[in-house]
C-alpha cells in the first residue's frame, strides 16, 4: 500500500490522541467513519487544522476564488 503520488491528509483525534494519514479523497469519509465507530457520532476527529488552512488556500487558488477581489461591497 504505497502510493507516493497520492496526497495524504492527517486526521487528528484529540480524544484518541492519534494522527492518521489518509488519501485526500477519503478524508471526509475517514473522519466520519472514525467518529461514528469510535465516538458514537460525535465530531471529535478532524483534519489537522494546520493542513486545513493550506488546503483551503490550495482549493481557493484552484477555483480561482482568490482572483475575485473586486466584488466585495
Ligand atoms: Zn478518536
Amino acid at each position: 500500500m504505497t502510493s507516493d503520488d497520492e496526497p495524504t491528509v492527517p486526521i487528528v483525534c484529540s480524544a484518541c490522541e492519534t494522527t492518521t494519514r489518509v488519501p485526500l479523497p477519503d478524508v471526509a469519509e475517514a473522519v466520519d467513519r472514525h467518529n461514528e465507530n469510535v465516538h458514537d457520532g460525535e465530531a471529535i476527529a478532524e483534519i489537522d487544522p494546520a493542513i486545513v488552512e493550506s488546503l483551503a488556500d490550495l482549493v481557493a487558488e484552484d477555483m480561482g476564488l482568490l482572483d475575485d477581489d473586486e466584488d466585495w461591497d
